[in-house]
C-alpha cells in the first residue's frame, strides 16, 4: 500500500516538515484511522440546545475522540505555521496527510486557516491578542475558526443574497442575519460576510466580520438553529446560524470587504484542491490493493489489460491534479500576505485557483467512483469504507464555489487582469513553444466572442486548459 507522505516525497523530493509529516502520518495509521471511522459511523451529530434549566447553550455533541482527531492537525501545525514561520506549504501537506486519511475532517483546519490569515493580516492588535493568540496554541485548548458567508437565497451570487446587516456599535458592529450553511459551526470565532447599514447593494457593499461565539461574559453571541444532516463529511458539523445582535469587528476597510471575502474563499480553494488530490491518491491506493488480490479469469486484476490501462491513466492523472493543486499553493505561499491592490502575481494565483479547485474536485469524485467499480459490489458496501469515499468526495465541487462558479470566475480574471498572459509567461519555460503559441491562439480568439458565447462554452476551454496545465508542470 502507498502512503500520502511516501507519494508527497516522490514528487516533490526532501519535504519541508518531514519528521512532523512521518508523525502525523504514523498517528493516522495508529490512531486517526480507528477515531474518524467511528465518527463517520456516528452520524449527524446532535445539538443540545438548552441545559436542564432551560437556557440556551448550543452545545454540539461530538461523538468520544472527535477532540483528538481534529486537534492532532492543529497540534502538527497547519495553522501556526503559517501565520508564525509564514510557511504555507507545509501546512498544505499537512493537509494533504489529513485529507489522505479523513478528508472532510481538513474542514475544520482549513476554515481555521481561512480565519486566522485575515486576522493576523487585518485585525487590530487587541483582536489579535483576544482571538489569534489561542488559535495558535498547540494543545487541548486551541480555539478553531469557521468562514460564514453563504444565505438561504443561495451562496453563489453573495452580492444579491447576503442579508445580514451590520449596525456600528462603538468600537465594534451588531450583526443580525442568518447563515445557513455553518461548516464546524461549534468554532470559537467565525468570519462572517455580512452589509455595513447603509452599503451599497451588490458585491460591493460587503464587509468582513470577525465573530466570536461567546461574549466576554461567556454568555452565547449567536445561536445554532439546527445541524445538517449530509452524505458525508461527517468529521467537520456544518449547521444553520441566526445571528441576533451579535457582536462583530470588521476586519480591514469596508471598502475593500469583498476582496477580504475573497482571500479568504482563495484559502479554501488551495485547500479543497489539495484535499481532492489526496482523496484521489487514497481513491487509487484502495483500488490497486484490492486489485492486486482479486483474482478473476486466472489471474489478479491488477494484471488484466484493460485494468491495467485504467490504472495507468489515473496514476497520470493523480501527476497532474497534484501538479496543478501544488502550484497553486506554492503561489499562495507567495502571495499570501498581499492586500489590495494585488500585483499581478495574485492574479495568476488565482487563474491557477480556480482551474485547480474545478479540475482537481471533479477529477476525485469520479476517481472514488470508479474505485468503487474496481471494487465491484464491495466497493458499494458501508462495511468495508469504499463508498465511503464517494461519499467525501461529492461536496468537493460544491463548496467553496461550485464548479460553474469557479469557471466562470477563471473567465473573469482572464477578461479584465490578462491572468491568461500571466499563466502563460509563467509555462513557457516547461512548454513545447508551438504548443503554447497554440494556446495563447486558442485563449486569444476564445475572449473575442461574444460575452455571452463566452460563458456559455467554458466546458469547451477550462477543462482541457485546467489537463494541459496539470500534465505541463508535472512533466517538468
Ligand atoms: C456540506 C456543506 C458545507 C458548507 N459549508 C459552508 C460554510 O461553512 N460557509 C459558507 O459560506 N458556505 C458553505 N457551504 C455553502 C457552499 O459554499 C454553497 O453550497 C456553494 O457556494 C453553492 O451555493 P448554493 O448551494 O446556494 O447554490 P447556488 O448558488 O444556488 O447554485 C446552484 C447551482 O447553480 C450553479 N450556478 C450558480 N451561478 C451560475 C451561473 N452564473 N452560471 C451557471 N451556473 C451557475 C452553481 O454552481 C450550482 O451548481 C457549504 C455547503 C455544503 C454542501
Amino acid at each position: 500500500m502507498h502512503t500520502p507522505v511516501a507519494y508527497l516525497k516522490q514528487k516533490l523530493g526532501e519535504l519541508p516538515c518531514a519528521d512532523a509529516l512521518e508523525q502525523y502520518q504514523s498517528w493516522w495509521e495508529t490512531t486517526g484511522r480507528g477515531l474518524s471511522e467511528t465518527i463517520d459511523r456516528a452520524g449527524v451529530p446532535w445539538l443540545r440546545q438548552r441545559n436542564r434549566f432551560g437556557e440556551r447553550v448550543d452545545e454540539v455533541v461530538m461523538p468520544e475522540g472527535y477532540a483528538t482527531l481534529v486537534h492532532e492537525g492543529y497540534k502538527h501545525g497547519v495553522v501556526w505555521r503559517v501565520i508564525e514561520q509564514n510557511d504555507w506549504l507545509s501546512s498544505f501537506l499537512l493537509g494533504y496527510v489529513t485529507a489522505y486519511y479523513d478528508p472532510g475532517l481538513y474542514c475544520p483546519h482549513t476554515v481555521s486557516l481561512s480565519t486566522a490569515v485575515p486576522l493576523h493580516k487585518y485585525g487590530a492588535p487587541t483582536l489579535k491578542e483576544r482571538y489569534l493568540a489561542r488559535m495558535l496554541r498547540r494543545d487541548g485548548e486551541v480555539w478553531q475558526g469557521a468562514t460564514w458567508m453563504t444565505e438561504a437565497g443561495g451562496g453563489s451570487d453573495l452580492g444579491a443574497n447576503v442579508k445580514t446587516v451590520a449596525v456600528p456599535d462603538g468600537d465594534a458592529y451588531r450583526l443580525t442575519g442568518e447563515k445557513y450553511f455553518c461548516s464546524n459551526v461549534n468554532a470559537d470565532v467565525a468570519v462572517v460576510a455580512a452589509r455595513p447599514h447603509g452599503a451599497a447593494e451588490g458585491v460591493r457593499g460587503l464587509a468582513l466580520f470577525l465573530v466570536p461565539r461567546f461574549h466576554e461574559d461567556g454568555s452565547l453571541n449567536y445561536f445554532i438553529r439546527r445541524i445538517k444532516d449530509k452524505i458525508g463529511t461527517r468529521s467537520v458539523v456544518t449547521g444553520e446560524v441566526d445571528l441576533q445582535n451579535s457582536v462583530g469587528y470588521l476586519l480591514g476597510s469596508a471598502d475593500a470587504g469583498i476582496y477580504l471575502i475573497l482571500e479568504v474563499l482563495n484559502i479554501s480553494r488551495v485547500a479543497n484542491s489539495i484535499g481532492s488530490v489526496a482523496l484521489l491518491q487514497r481513491a487509487l491506493d484502495e483500488a490497486e490493493s484490492f486489485a492486486r488480490g482479486r483474482i478473476a479469469f486466472g489471474k489478479p486484476l491488477s494484471e488484466q489489460p484493460l485494468m491495467r490501462t485504467q490504472f495507468t491513466r489515473w496514476r497520470a492523472t493523480l501527476d497532474a491534479a497534484f501538479a496543478l493543486a501544488w502550484e497553486s499553493a506554492r503561489l499562495l505561499s507567495e502571495v499570501g500576505m498581499q492586500t489590495p491592490p494585488y500585483s499581478p502575481r495574485y492574479h495568476l494565483f488565482r487563474l491557477l485557483t480556480h482551474l485547480a479547485k474545478y479540475w482537481t474536485a471533479e477529477q476525485a469524485v469520479q476517481a472514488a467512483k470508479w474505485c468503487m467499480e474496481v471494487h465491484g459490489g464491495a466497493g458499494v458496501l458501508a462495511e468495508f469504507g469504499v463508498e465511503r469515499l464517494l461519499r467525501e468526495a461529492m461536496v468537493l465541487p460544491i463548496w467553496e464555489g461550485g464548479s460553474h462558479r469557479q469557471m466562470l470566475d477563471a473567465l473573469e480574471v482572464m477578461q479584465r487582469r490578462n491572468a491568461h498572459t500571466l499563466l502563460l509567461e509563467h509555462l513557457a519555460p516547461y512548454a513545447e513553444p508551438t504548443t503554447l503559441n497554440q494556446w495563447r491562439e486558442r485563449l486569444e480568439t476564445y475572449l473575442q466572442q461574444p460575452p455571452e458565447t463566452q460563458e456559455a462554452e467554458l466546458e469547451t476551454l477550462i477543462p482541457p486548459l485546467a489537463q494541459w496545465v496539470g500534465q505541463l508542470i508535472a512533466r517538468a
